[in-house]
């Protein structure tokens, strides 16, 4: 153990790491990357594999097959207490019988470090996660966030090379999880260890991360930054799991004259797109709400459409508006109260219009 020298934090490597429960997949084969000092995180719905995946790098659960290489090395196999990863739960996991310098020394008691190293290393993870003069009071005397910052200090006491977060905010109310954000990414700047996130809430993920992989039934589908994810989706399931997307079912298309395309929808809607049809079949048309416009009058714009307004929501400075076009079908729109042209009110008329170049072709798959 080094105290003071900047940690690098480990690379690592999935190998086809697999986890089956007889006949269930919980981890298809996945292969991926994280790098040295990364902050990477994991999002998907409930269900979707990604605590499974943290254990099997912690060595919790052992992978069915694969491997999983930290710094190189492949860790399938060692124990988890050998492998110099820490790990914060939701639930804090702190020793309740303990203090809190008790709590935070723990991993460095288990490790046999000098009384002059545990006190030393604890006075500097009570600083840095802004304890300091707390070391004497048990869990129960603390508020929920300084729990989480007392399991943050003692998951990084013994500087890991990787830390593995699985929903470290999620019993937090929302101001609070805001500032802890903040300072769990201070936090990791700080020591610059590798850390894999795990969260279902996609705004911490876009404001927390490197980059951001997003699981769905036991794969990857996408692996990228928070902007690429929403901009470039790969297929249908990361524009709609990303963001709000509206997304048509496609019946009929055809390359147009001059690059672009046109689309007709399952509800009979004709949409120009700007860029040409995707070489592979099957897809769907996505246009985001914040790239829609509202207007009174028919606008004449490269995609057109009327309806009449369901719903609308102000929140924090947005206007969304929900606005039937067809009898099964419900477009969102999305702007800062300040771009919205004019106002409209549930039951209201309304034209809805956007540019060739907002209608994305994404893959169904
Ligand atoms: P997430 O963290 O994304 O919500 P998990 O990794 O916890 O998902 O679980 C992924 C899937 O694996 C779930 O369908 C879950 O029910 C299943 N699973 C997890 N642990 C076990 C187990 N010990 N036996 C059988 N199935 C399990
Ligand atoms: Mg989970």
């Amino acid at each position: 153990m080094t105290s003071d020298t900047k940690n690098r934090g480990a690379s690592v490597a999935y190998r086809n790491v697999e986890k089956r429960y007889g006949a269930f997949q919980a981890l298809t084969p996945i292969s991926l990357e994280v790098d040295s000092g990364e902050f990477f995180s994991i999002i998907g719905p409930s269900g979707s594999g990604k605590t499974t995946l943290l254990g099997v790098t912690a060595g919790f659960i052992p992978p069915t097959t694969g491997q999983i290489l930290v710094n190189d090395q492949d860790l399938v196999g060692v124990a988890p207490f050998k492998r110099n990863i820490g790990m914060v739960f939701q639930n804090y996991s702190l020793f309740p019988h303990m203090n809190v310098a008790e709590n935070i020394s723990f991993p460095l008691r288990m490790r046999k470090a000098s009384k002059t190293e545990i006190s030393e290393r604890v006075e500097r993870m009570l600083d840095m996660v802004r304890l300091s003069g707390m070391g004497d009071r048990r869990p129960n005397q603390l508020s929920g966030g300084q729990q989480q910052r007392v399991a943050l200090a003692r998951a990084a006491i013994y500087d890991p090379l990787l830390l593995l977060m699985d929903e470290p905010l999620g019993a937090l109310d929302k101001n609070l999880r805001e500032e802890m954000q903040d300072e769990i990414k201070q936090f990791q700047e700080t020591l610059g260890t590798t850390v894999i996130y795990v969260t279902h809430d996609q705004h911490e993920a876009a404001s927390m991360s490197h980059r951001i992989a997003i699981m769905n039934a036991g794969h990857i589908e996408q692996v990228g930054t928070s902007r690429e994810l929403y901009e470039h989706p790969r297929n249908r399931f990361v524009a709609s799991f990303l963001g709000e997307a509206n997304l048509f079912e496609v019946v009929e298309s055809e390359n147009g004259p001059s690059g672009g395309s046109v689309v007709k929808t399952v509800q009979g809607f004709r949409l120009r797109v700007a860029a040409a049809l995707p070489a592979e079949r099957g897809f769907v048309a996505c246009v985001r709400p914040e790239n829609i416009q509202l207007s009174s009058d028919p606008p004449n714009a490269d995609n057109c459409l009327a309806g009449t307004v369901i719903d609308v929501v102000y929140a924090a400075g947005t206007i969304r508006y929900r606005i039937q076009v067809h009898p099964d079908f419900v477009i969102t729109q999305r702007l800062p109260a300040e771009r919205q042209m004019q106002l409209f009110e549930t039951g209201g008329a309304v034209h809805l219009y956007w540019d060739a170049g907002d209608t994305r072709l994404i893959s169904e798959t």
